[in-house]
Order: structure tokens, then sequence, then C-alpha cells
């Protein structure tokens, strides 16, 4: 660790606790436990509003990048006191689970040091549950290659646009796109999902060769899977700003729509880079301001009513 202070068994950020803080998450990088606390505490402002009062789930990698990671929802015990938690229906009948509810940096500090790399989220506040404030698709390249990616979400913006609806493209920190539609009240669940289903089908219509909505994976053969599954209670996507588990610690990071280009590298917007990045205009600024009803796909577009 030339060059680096160390800060011994416990260092805090924001007044929260954070063990082990030398301990190196990103071996090559030489990333530490306390460089990601210190760059969440940093982007506060910009990653908070995506968590406030929503359910998050952690990917928890105590070892850093390369060691064993796993996703944890459930917190019954492993979080300090004042953090908030609820108790919410689990996928199983009968069952519960207490999910951490953001909006804090205390909250956001705290999963970090239980070894927290990359923050999830649900797409609805813990008291809307049937409420989503955002529509999300994820598109998978099954070729691997952030280009298929773009070219598909391409295809996506021009349905949207068509629709007059806007959308919100950001890197996912691995090799695929996410594409966000601020929601207003209304459309449920059920209905939101519904709508991502039929604009997945035609995105597949117009380019069948590129997407799919297949989700076993054998039957994709190479083509762009539109995840449109992603929009439904307990179903969780990398909020804005999280850093990711991969190589170089890339951050899902909010594009404008002429930066989803083939020769975009997602991983050039990563920990060590997305400070001068977060200097210029944000390209989501208006997404708050701008909550969409979802139209009635049958009235408004004959080719939409599959
Ligand atoms: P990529 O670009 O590599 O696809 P991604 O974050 O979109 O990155 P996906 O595998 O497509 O990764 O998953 C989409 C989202 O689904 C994740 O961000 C996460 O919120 C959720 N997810 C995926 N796998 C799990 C899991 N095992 N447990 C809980 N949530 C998961
Ligand atoms: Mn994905």
């Amino acid at each position: 660790m030339t060059g680096k202070r160390r800060f011994g068994e416990a260092a805090s950020v924001e007044r929260v606790k954070i063990t082990h803080p030398d301990k190196i998450w990103w071996p090559e990088e030489k990333i530490t436990k306390l460089d990601v606390a210190q760059y969440y505490a940093a982007v506060a402002q910009h990653i908070l509003p995506w968590l406030k009062k929503h359910p998050l789930t952690a990917e928890r990698c105590p070892d850093g990048m390369a060691g064993e990671c796993f996703f944890q929802k459930n917190f019954s015990e492993d979080l300090p006191s004042g953090v908030p938690t609820r108790a919410l229906p689990a996928e199983s009948a009968g069952e519960v689970v207490h999910y951490a509810i953001g909006g804090s940096i205390r909250t956001l500090l705290a999963l970090v040091n239980l070894g927290c790399i990359a923050v999830h989220v649900m797409n609805c506040h813990v008291d809307t549950l049937d409420d989503p404030a955002w529509l999300a698709f994820d598109l998978d390249p099954s070729s691997g290659k952030f280009s298929d990616a773009a070219k598909a979400g391409a295809v996506l913006h021009g349905i949207l646009n068509e629709l007059r609806i806007p959308s919100y493209p950001k890197t996912s920190g691995g090799k695929g796109l996410h594409v966000f539609v601020p929601l207003k009240h209304s459309p449920n669940q059920e209905q939101v999902r519904e709508f991502a289903r039929r604009i997945s089908q035609e995105m597949v219509d117009r380019s069948p060769e590129l997407i799919t909505v297949q989700m076993s994976k054998s039957k994709r053969h190479g083509r762009v899977f539109s995840d449109w599954l992603r929009n439904a209670f307990g179903q969780t996507i990398v909020a804005p700003y999280s850093v990711r588990r991969r190589q170089k610690a890339p951050i899902s990071t909010p594009l404008h729509w002429e930066e989803v280009d083939r020769s975009l590298e997602p991983s050039s917007f990563n920990l060590l880079t997305i400070e001068h990045r977060l200097k210029g205009k944000d390209p989501w600024a208006d997404f708050w301001r701008n909550p969409q009803v979802l139209p009635n796909l049958k009235l408004t577009s004959p080719f939409l009513s599959c």
C-alpha cells in the first residue's frame, strides 16, 4: 500500500465507524474499503435521492471484488441501531423480509461497513409498494458487448420518443444498459410491468436479430435480453451512482442519450474518474420534474396492441 495513509482498525466517515478501513477491495487499483465509504459520502447528494424511502438490497463482498459476494435483503440483526428497517412481505407467502430503508448517509455507510459494494434498490417507496416511482428497462447483451446494449437502447429510445415518453439511460456498471422512466402516481406494479413487456416485445419486432425477450439464456443466441420483469415488487436494480464489483470499480453512471454510443466503455466511469464527471451537467437533472402517466398503448398506438 505504497503512498496510502493507513487508518488502523477503524476509521470514521460522517461519524459512521468503518472497521478494517485499509482492507484492499480492488487489488489492482489498490482501492480500499475506506475509499468506497468516502466515495459514497462524497456523492451522497447524488445517490441518496434514489434511495430515500426505498427498500434496499446490499451486494456484500466482505473481501472485496475478488472475494465471495452475496446479495442480502433481510437485515433482521446485522445493522446498527437507528438504521431503519421495515418488515415487508417476502416472495414466499407468509414470510417477511426486514429490508433496510434508504435515504440517509448513515444507512448507506452502515451497509458499506458490512462489506456492501453495490446498492440495489426497489422501484417503490416503502409506504406505497404498489406505486412504482420509475419504470426500468434492463438491457443485457448476451454477447457481453456494451455496443450491442447501446444499439438496443437506441431502438428503445426511438419507441419511447414516438410515444413522447422521456427516458433516462445509465450504465449498469457492467456490460449492460439501464433505462429509467419517471412515473406519476397511478399505474400500479402490474400495469407498469405490462407496459414494459409490450415495449420490449415491440423492440423485438423491430430488431429481431438484435433483441430478445427470451428468459432462457440458451435461447438468446447472442441477442440483447430486454428484462421487463425487473418491474415488480421485490425486484431491484442497481442505484444510479452505485459502485460495482468489477474490474476498475465502475460506477452505474447516468448518461445523456447522445453518449449511448457503440464506442462508450462503461468502465471508464469508475471510482477514480467519476469526480471529474460530477462537475459537469447532470444528464438526469430533470428526472424528478418529469413524471409520466403511461399512455394506454391500445389507444395511442396500434402497433403496440399486442
Ligand atoms: P449487467 O450490465 O452486468 O447486466 P446488472 O446490474 O444489470 O449488470 P443483472 O444481472 O442484469 O445485472 O441484474 C439486474 C439487477 O437484478 C441487479 O442490478 C440486481 O439489482 C438484481 N439482481 C440480479 N441478481 C440478483 C440476485 N442474485 N439477488 C438479488 N438481486 C439480483
Ligand atoms: Mn442487466
